[in-house]
């Protein structure tokens, strides 16, 4: 567990000429724990913000704190964090066993400690019957547990979300939700969690972020957010 601090951070793409600012000098504190939901139009820079967060992307300037830790500078491995993207992300050749597995190896975990902690998510997301089957052979939702199978068995102390749920229909769409809330309730992992629908948002987000070009325009809860009583 671990909060996240942005501390004016900034994100520009390209040089000289070609600088384009993406992101504008933006601050938030997120509490260990929390599940924060960023929001915004196309373009405004939440992928970017969050890629900064999980170390696929350089931060320009200002800082981001995870837990004591100052992460500009540290490698993505060093970072205590799971993503769970919109793609999935799954490894094709592996079964359902090896993806959770595989991260768990390479971080040199035990067997027993993998098959353990393999077998314990399988049983909190349904997959017990999956474990031999590669994702072909999975419909769209599990597959989509798969992955965030993958990321809880490494025990994170921050999972970031891109957009995890916007290759589903809505019918799945709706029980993810209703599954990743539980599994927040459960876990208490600090979550930031990006999605352009207003509903998830909503349901999901003990307070949003609302981006706009570049800028966190708001942060509140969705009833501030959204002006509710
Ligand atoms: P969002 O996730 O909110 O849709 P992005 O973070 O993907 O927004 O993009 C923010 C802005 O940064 C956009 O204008 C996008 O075109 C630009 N951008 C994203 N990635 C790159 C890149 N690798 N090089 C240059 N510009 C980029
Ligand atoms: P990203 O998708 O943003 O590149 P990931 O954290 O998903 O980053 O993956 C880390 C690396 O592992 C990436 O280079 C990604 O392409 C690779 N990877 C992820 N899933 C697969 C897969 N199913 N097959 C091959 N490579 C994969």
């Amino acid at each position: 567990m671990a909060a996240i601090h942005l501390k004016q951070v900034r994100k520009t793409y390209g040089r000289g000429a070609k600088a384009v600012d993406v992101i504008h000098g933006i601050d938030a504190d997120i509490a260990d724990g929390e599940f924060i939901v960023m929001v915004g139009p196309s373009g405004c820079g939440k992928s970017t913000l969050l890629r900064m967060v999980a170390g696929l992307e350089e931060i320009s300037d200002g800082q981001i704190v995870i837990g004591e830790r100052v992460v500009n500078e540290l490698e993505p491995k060093e970072r205590d964090i799971a993503m769970v993207f919109q793609n999935y992300a799954l490894y094709p050749h592996m079964t359902v066993y090896e993806n959770m597995a595989y991260g768990l190896k390479i971080a040199g975990l035990s067997k027993a400690e993998i098959d353990e902690r393999v077998q314990r998510a399988a049983a909190i997301l349904e997959l017990g019957a999956l474990l031999e089957r590669t994702p072909r052979q999975l419909s769209g939702g599990q597959r989509q547990r798969v992955a965030m199978g993958r990321a809880i068995v490494r025990k994170p102390a921050v999972f970031l979300f891109d957009e995890p749920l916007s290759n589903l229909d809505a019918k799945l769409r709706v029980q993810m939700r209703l599954e990743i809330q539980k599994l927040h309730a459960s876990l208490r992992t600090t979550s930031l969690y990006v999605t352009h629908d207003q509903v998830e948002a909503m349901t999901l987000g003990q307070r949003m972020i609302v981006m706009n070009k570049g800028r966190a325009e708001q942060i509140g809860t969705p009833a501030q957010v959204y002006g509710k009583p």
